[in-house]
């Protein structure tokens, strides 16, 4: 294979390789340091820290004001961030098949710009019901408020159409959604809303730019948690916003800097190094949760397993025919009894109690039955004792085992 690029290394956009290559090529190569004036570069950008930035003179400050008020990324004060947050966004750009990425300092924040920025007081939302938990709450503290009105639809069930009003400006997606990992018909519910001039954004923290790709499935707005797979080592908070339209980047853009907003140089710069591995992580992961689901299928106590790339889930179909690849994340239904299921939770060794998903270690989390509740298509049935698993990259030999010993120890009763 050819050398990515030969444009002028001191160029940082030159960093980013060409498109014919594959993205686990590319993301080895974006956000190389520029060589300096003699050649010689580290491989790596350093995480360039900046709150204050400096001008040669007058005209190179008024230079720098006029390309951003064109919406070039020019800088003039460190919140915008520098050339490491530059490199991390031409990397979620590369993964999302965007033209225009916003970072924020979490997940949460990435999805509330995107709430501001499309939505003012009378406004009216659509977002499906196994949308990430923390949304509703938004909702109820801010978006309440601040006069904007969200209805939670559940696709399949609901008619999509009959809940559209004048007022509707976003149809609000998330494929696979939180808790269930349930597929949406993305294309399908794109363009329904598309045909009544809705903007349509979508959660894509479970794909990660590698394994589902919403802007290319329809969606205009993907949004990304860089806390689970980009970081992929438990220990940043980072969110980032990608659209297809550069115009509509720019305008979350301005929300962002309206915020204040602002990312870590070193957590922009953890993100760029956790995701030259993401590729092989979710890989990994995804084989291991496939071989859990199998383990876990032949358990007695087993009465539905969530994950779409298990040929019994009931998105299944749909998994096949949108996403390019997996993860380790799978939820179980149990048929345990309260305390048996809490029991079975204590009794693993392996699985950290915890909430997150998308590092290196493997976690469970005890789903509370009225969260799945909300969830109201009734896959989730009265009696069963939800569990979330979130697979690491430990030998998955060793995490079988920890679970069948789990589940003995923790009984029926
Ligand atoms: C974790 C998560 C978020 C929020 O990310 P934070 O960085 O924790 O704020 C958003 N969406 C989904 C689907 C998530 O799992």
């Amino acid at each position: 294979m050819s050398k990515p690029a030969s444009a002028a290394p001191e160029d940082p956009a030159a960093a980013v390789p060409a498109s014919e290559c594959s993205l686990r090529t590319r993301l080895m190569h974006i956000g190389s340091a520029p060589f300096d004036a003699d050649g010689v570069a580290p491989v790596s950008l350093p995480p360039m820290r900046a709150s204050t930035v400096r001008f040669a003179d007058l005209a190179a400050l008024e230079n720098a004001q006029r390309r951003k008020a064109a919406g070039e990324r020019a800088v003039t004060y460190g919140r915008s961030g520098m050339d490491t947050h530059r490199a991390l966004e031409d990397a979620f750009m590369v993964m999302e098949g965007g033209s225009y990425c916003v970072l924020a300092p979490s997940g949460l924040a990435a999805l509330t710009l995107v709430f501001f920025t499309l939505l003012g007081a009378g406004d009216h939302a659509l977002v499906v019901d196994t949308v990430y938990g923390p949304v509703r709450h938004f909702d109820n503290v801010l978006l309440k408020k601040l006069g904007v009105e969200i209805t939670y639809f559940t696709p399949g069930v609901d008619d999509l159409e009959s809940l559209i009003r004048p007022n509707t400006r976003l149809l609000y997606l998330e494929s696979p959604g939180s808790l269930l990992l349930r597929m949406l018909d993305l294309p399908a519910l794109a363009a329904i809303g598309h045909r009544h001039g809705l903007l349509v954004a979508a959660d894509n923290t479970w794909g990660s730019g590698h394994a589902y790709h919403p802007l290319a499935l329809g969606a205009d707005i993907s949004m990304v948690a860089g806390t689970k797979y980009v970081g992929g080592h438990s220990d940043l908070m980072l969110g980032a916003v990608v659209t297809r339209d550069a115009a509509l980047g720019d305008r979350l853009s301005r929300t962002q800097y309206a915020l204040g907003y602002a990312l870590s140089a070193d957590d922009a710069w953890l993100a760029l190094r956790g995701l030259r591995t993401l590729p092989l992580r979710m890989t990994e992961q995804a084989h291991s949760a496939l071989r859990i689901c199998e383990f876990l299928a032949a358990r007695p106590e087993t009465r539905a397993i969530y994950h779409p790339a298990w040929p019994g889930d009931a998105g299944h179909a749909l998994w096949q025919r949108d996403a390019s690849g997996s993860n380790g994340l799978l939820s179980v239904a149990f048929n345990l009894s309260h305390d048996a299921g809490r029991r079975f939770v204590d009794a693993l060794t392996l699985f950290g109690i915890g909430f997150s998903w998308g590092g290196f270690e493997s976690l469970v989390q005890w789903v509370e039955p009225s969260l799945a509740a909300l969830q109201s298509d009734g896959a989730v049935l009265p009696g069963d004792t939800l569990i979330r698993l979130q697979i690491g990259l430990e030998e998955v030999d060793d995490l079988i085992a920890d679970l069948g010993r789990a589940l003995d120890e923790a009984g029926t009763v």
